[in-house]
């Protein structure tokens, strides 16, 4: 399946993503990871994107495309891609869609991952990464088994740079503002749909009703 997943940060995209890939092989493609592994690694690409991410603001939509552009074109996408964290702006939506066409590529649907303000709120600051694989646990809802170590790697776990109070407030407005006008972009190309739900597993079941999966 090729599908794209729009929500406000937190919303849980990821792990929708992650269950998404067991169905049929499709890559999770985050853009926020691959932009977190560059920092990690001090590559050209992460020192660009590193005071934009801190802050919460967005990365330029030239970084973006550029990664995508390559990306998208790697081999394990043939078996589909969910698109996590991109687009993220209009001009990222357009670029898309030029480069889908290019490529002659179509998308199943962009899913709208619609969550409550205050789940979202309650569920960032409570949350958790694994700083070497991207694995997300909550310190209420599913701490790693040792505390600060990552159960899938051992890494350490810890809130991330972004994930201060003021940077998430940061992170909620650029949503509203960049972001959620998608939601109309995606309506209008007959490919939006909207869920309204807590758990990833309703989300799930409603991507499969729509794509006719069982
Ligand atoms: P979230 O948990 O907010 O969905 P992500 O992990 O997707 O966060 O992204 C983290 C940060 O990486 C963003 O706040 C932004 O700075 C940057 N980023 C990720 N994807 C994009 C994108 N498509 N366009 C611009 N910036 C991005
Ligand atoms: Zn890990």
């Amino acid at each position: 399946m090729k599908l794209i997943l729009l929500g406000a940060p937190g919303a849980g995209k990821g792990t929708v993503a992650k269950l998404l890939t067991q169905i049929d092989g499709s890559v999770q493609i985050s853009t926020g990871d691959i932009l977190r592994g560059a920092v990690a690694a001090g590559t050209e690409l992460g020192k660009k994107a590193e005071a934009a991410m801190k802050a919460g603001d967005l990365v330029s939509d030239d970084l973006i495309m550029g990664i995508m552009e390559e990306r998208l074109k790697e081999d394990d996408c043939k078996a589909g891609y969910l698109l996590d964290g991109f687009p993220r702006t209009i001009p990222q939506a357009e670029a898309l869609k030029e480069l889908l066409e290019k490529m002659g590529e179509k998308l199943d649907c962009a899913v709208e991952i619609d969550v409550p303000r205050e789940v979202i709120l309650d569920r960032l600051t409570t949350r958790r990464t694994c700083t070497e694989c991207g694995e997300i646990y909550n310190v209420k809802s599913n701490p790693p088994k040792e505390e600060g170590k990552c159960d899938k790697c051992g890494g350490p776990v810890v809130q991330r740079d972004d994930e201060t109070e003021e940077a998430i407030s940061n992170r909620l407005n650029v949503y509203n503002e960049q972001t959620a006008p998608l939601v109309d972009f995606y309506r209008n190309e007959g490919l939006l749909l909207s869920v309204k739900a807590t758990s990833s597993e309703a989300v799930i079941d409603a991507i499969k009703e729509k794509l006719g999966i069982n």
